[in-house]
């Protein structure tokens, strides 16, 4: 048995003080992986430092029509929040796409992003697995890959990103605040998501400490007409093979504004940077879309288990801009 220490915070610089004291010590928000992993002995820290009491809870609309969503707001809030419905339409559709109600009910939106990845030999605690274990190997390499990643992978971790809200925050170009012993951070979302490279158990640029407090999302007026659609062995409290957050404006029938991010084939979030470029100026047609689809995962490795996410990636991407753009030439 391990010795676990636990302490509820008060205020945000007790917090993240009562973490920096000790190297073992973690931060507990809604806890719907983090203790599972706990008790799993895959996490093991000493201290948890429970800061659901914390003032971080708040959804808010920004001057100007951006949003801010502190850290501790709960999936579920968020969802629902008017703003997001009206304004980020992808956003609460990934939200409501993920986890089941209960857990969406408890899991915070900081937690979110730093979730711990589905991969079964990360999680059997005895596998080995570069990112539970950096230099033991990576048994998902050669073993039962169906799920893991094409897009992102080195030859030390193909493990998939499991979020659905960060792939919409990613399309919308989002920005991670945190604060730390450094004082305070603003990181835009692509690079607060980390590619495994040789350092697989380094998934995002946070020290030891420093607590993310809110995401921005920037006012984006193309996301008013936006989408997120998720493919899955079953309908429902199951992680995507393939999504998709799409968000479109036309002109005259011509693509003029387009975000595009995919999950559930990336190592990180996977913002389609070449299909937007592809997009940008073309007609708003189904041959376009499948071009731009085609150029974004030419650079897929998949492997005999998971090459199929190569085709269901495609129709994907195509399936979601016909959604977002058909019969209406607006
Ligand atoms: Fe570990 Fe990554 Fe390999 Fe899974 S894919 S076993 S998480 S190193």
């Amino acid at each position: 048995m391990r010795p676990l220490s636990y302490a509820r915070a008060t205020d945000v610089d007790g917090a993240i003080a009562a973490v920096r004291e000790r190297s073992d010590a973690a931060f507990l928000a809604g806890g719907t992986t983090e203790l599972d992993l706990v008790r799993q002995n895959v996490l093991r820290p000493g201290l948890l430092v429970d800061i659901n009491d914390l003032p971080l809870n708040r959804v808010e609309d920004l001057p100007g029509g951006g949003l801010r969503i502190s850290a501790l707001a709960r999936m579920s809030d968020v969802a629902q929040a008017p703003g997001v419905v009206q304004r980020f339409p992808v956003i609460s559709q990934a939200l409501l796409l993920g986890a089941s109600a209960q857990l969406r009910n408890m899991a915070s939106m900081g937690g979110n992003l730093c979730q711990r990845v589905r991969c079964s030999y990360y999680r059997d605690a005895t596998s080995p697995c570069n990112k539970r274990d950096p230099g033991s190997g990576c048994a998902a390499l050669d073993g039962f890959n169906r799920g893991h990643a094409i897009l992102g992978t080195s030859n030390t971790c193909i493990a998939t990103h499991p979020s659905d809200v960060a792939v919409a925050l990613v399309a919308l170009d989002a920005v991670v605040h945190t604060r730390g012993p450094g004082g305070e951070r603003a990181i835009p979302i692509d690079e607060f998501f980390l590619l495994p490279g040789d350092t697989p158990e380094r998934e995002h640029p946070l020290e030891h400490g420093e607590l993310i407090v809110a995401i921005e999302v920037p006012a984006t007026p193309v996301a008013g007409r936006s989408v997120y659609l998720k493919f899955r062995d079953r309908e429902s409290y199951e992680f995507a093979l393939v999504s998709v957050a799409a968000a479109v404006r036309m002109a005259d029938g011509v693509v003029v504004d387009v975000r595009l991010a995919l999950g559930g084939i990336g190592t990180k979030p996977w913002r389609a940077r070449r299909a937007e470029r592809s997009l940008l100026g073309q007609p708003a047609a189904e041959a376009s879309f499948a071009e731009a689809a085609q150029e974004e995962l030419a650079a897929a490795a998949p492997r005999p288990l998971n090459a199929f996410k190569v085709e269901l990636a495609r129709r994907a991407i195509v399936r979601a801009l016909v959604t977002l753009t058909n019969g209406d030439e607006r």
